[in-house]
């Protein structure tokens, strides 16, 4: 196993736990319900998850549900079949929203300790009066409310006597604090929306900044993890923990979020490529989502490699997406079987064969995992290659077939070209060879050799299909100011080409690699009976290297 960087988090966890600061170890994963889950998400997933099980402990799943107006219950759903699909096995299911009353009487608590005020100020005053980094921050005319004075003006906040964004609720902790975030930041705010969990209840809720090391705290969570961006706000999250009366001392540690090249990962702008059609959905195959990565035909084997691999890091870095392609080749290499297919067809008859006769050759179905056995594929006097593997007048070096050139059919024969025609556009419409009797496959022929090897699909029993090629969503070559500005207009190609009659029943997800082509997924959604759709998940060669 690889100690690198990752895991510094596993090694705070460890002296926690000599040290016997806590029992157990308990982690979450916390996402907020306002967009599917993506590729980042995976890393905090992993992360979480398999820290709790490799300490014996457990891992909530709570939906940070305290924004009334962003949460909806799709989401929610999909966020839970993520996880499951991921594999991981969440200990309790809860929801944010379950601790208003909880979080309510802890705001209450401060406020009856004096460390927590009603304030009239505007957010944009608010702001005015916090200061900047040079400079100490004023203190506000509210902060001189008595006791008394606001917990009535609280109860009136939450029995709904003030207008949304009136008043707010905030910590008095230190206005001239060097940290800007502890210059008696808001805890809670009103809001009359209405709640998908509790509906009308409330007017009032808690900022995620002050709700989430209560949620922590209520259900014994020990590591807190999250982004580093979270970084400045610890202090505040310990003085939290340090004025309730919950038991529990939950401890918060940052980490770098993942970031990809050709990717956006934030929802927010995962949102915007939805509303603004560059994509299909939130689990459109070109979206780094999980539902979109599952859809392309990545495998939870291999996001979850890629995550390990990564590792945790305290500072910002950027990885190269080519990384996580690698991992989804190593995990199908020996699980796909390896079959033919024909994207771009193009007709071939094999003139010295006898009309009518099919022979059917065997071949094996992944040289690398001879376990998966073989297979039968035709072949006769019509076949299919792709248009790119024939040129009229090729350049140097181009080993495939054109006029008086021979090449090798996989599992098959030598093919010789003798003739080609054309309709009256001038587009190739028929290939004309012989092939040699002795070239036969596996045959251990040796009298001469070619240079390229086609792969083809026999015409008459070909099954047709459909064949979803994709490039980069995001284009990091491109330039300009705006993320927008970076997206590929070319990132779907569809084509119609041909696959082996043995693959007439392929079902949902199942997965090839396609001889030259690379790995496919068969689409969940618009593959049918008659005519199997096949997203590209990923081509068979790059030049990155791990
Ligand atoms: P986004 O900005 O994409 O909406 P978020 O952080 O707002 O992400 P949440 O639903 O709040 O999304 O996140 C749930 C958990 O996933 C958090 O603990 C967060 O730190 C983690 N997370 C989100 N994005 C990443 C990422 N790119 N890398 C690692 N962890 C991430
Ligand atoms: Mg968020
Ligand atoms: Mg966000």
């Amino acid at each position: 196993e690889q100690e690198s960087s990752s895991n510094f988090i596993k090694h705070i966890v460890k002296e926690d736990m000599k040290n016997g600061r806590y029992d157990e170890v308990v982690t979450r994963f916390p996402p907020e319900p306002n967009g599917y889950l993506h590729i980042g998400h995976a890393k905090s997933i992993v992360l979480n998850f398999e820290l709790a099980e490799e300490f014996g402990g457990r891992t909530n799943l709570r939906f940070d549900d305290t924004n009334p107006l962003k949460e909806d219950e799709e989401f929610i759903a999909s966020i839970k079949e993520d996880i499951e699909w991921l594999g991981y096995e969440w200990s309790e299911l809860r929801f944010a929203s379950d601790y208003f009353d909880e979080m309510y009487r802890q705001a209450v608590r401060l406020i009856e300790q004096g460390k927590a005020y009603v304030e009239d100020l505007s957010q944009e005053e608010i702001r005015a009066y916090r200061g900047t980094l040079k400079e100490a921050g004023t203190e506000s005319p509210s902060r001189s409310r008595t006791v008394e004075e606001n917990l009535q003006l609280f109860e009136k906040m939450k029995r709904g006597e003030f207008a949304t964004g009136e008043k707010v609720l905030r910590a008095k902790i230190d206005m001239a604090s060097p940290n800007i975030n502890m210059r008696d930041p808001v805890i809670y705010r009103i809001q009359h929306a209405t709640h998908h969990n509790t509906g009308d209840t409330w007017c009032i809720y808690p900022m995620y900044t002050f709700a989430h090391p209560l949620e922590d705290a209520i259900e014994g969570v020990t590591h807190s993890i999250c982004t580093l961006e979270f970084e400045d706000q610890r202090p505040f999250y310990d003085w939290v923990i340090e004025q309730t009366d919950i038991a529990a001392e939950p401890k918060q540690i940052e980490f770098a979020r993942l970031n990809l090249t050709n990717t956006v990962m934030s929802k927010r702008k995962l949102k915007q490529l939805i509303d603004e059609d560059y994509a299909d959905g939130w689990d459109d195959p070109r979206m780094p989502t999980i539902s979109g990565l599952r859809r392309r035909g990545y495998t939870p084997e291999a996001i979850k490699a890629f995550c390990r691999e990564i590792g945790v890091a305290k500072s910002d870095n950027l990885v190269d997406v080519r990384m996580l392609e690698h991992f989804v080749r190593e995990d199908l290499k020996l699980k796909a079987p390896r079959t033919m297919a024909v994207l771009k067809p193009l007709k071939v008859v094999i003139t010295n064969w006898p009309e009518g006769e099919i022979e059917w050759l065997d071949a094996e179905i992944n040289p690398e995992n001879p376990e998966m056995g073989t297979r039968k594929i035709p072949f006769s006097r019509e076949i299919y290659i792709e248009q790119s593997d024939f040129m009229e007048d090729p350049p140097k070096k181009y080993f495939r077939l054109f006029p008086d050139n021979e090449v090798r059919l996989k599992h098959a024969y030598f093919i010789h070209c003798h003739d080609y025609v054309k309709d009256e556009n001038g587009d190739i419409t028929e290939i004309h060879c012989t092939y040699d009797p002795e070239t036969k496959s596996g045959s251990g022929f040796t009298g001469r050799k070619v240079k390229g090897t086609l792969h083809f699909v026999e015409a008459s029993q070909a099954k047709a299909a459909e064949f979803r090629l994709y490039n980069r969503l995001i284009d990091d070559e491109k330039s300009g100011d705006d993320f927008l500005d970076f997206v590929n207009p070319d990132s779907l190609e569809v084509t119609d080409g041909f696959i082996e009659p043995n693959m007439a029943d392929v079902k949902p997800h199942d997965k090839f690699q396609f001889f030259r082509h690379g790995y496919f997924n068969v689409d969940p959604y618009i593959s049918n009976k008659d005519k199997p759709v096949f997203n590209r998940i990923v081509e068979l060669k790059s030049s990155f290297k791990l």
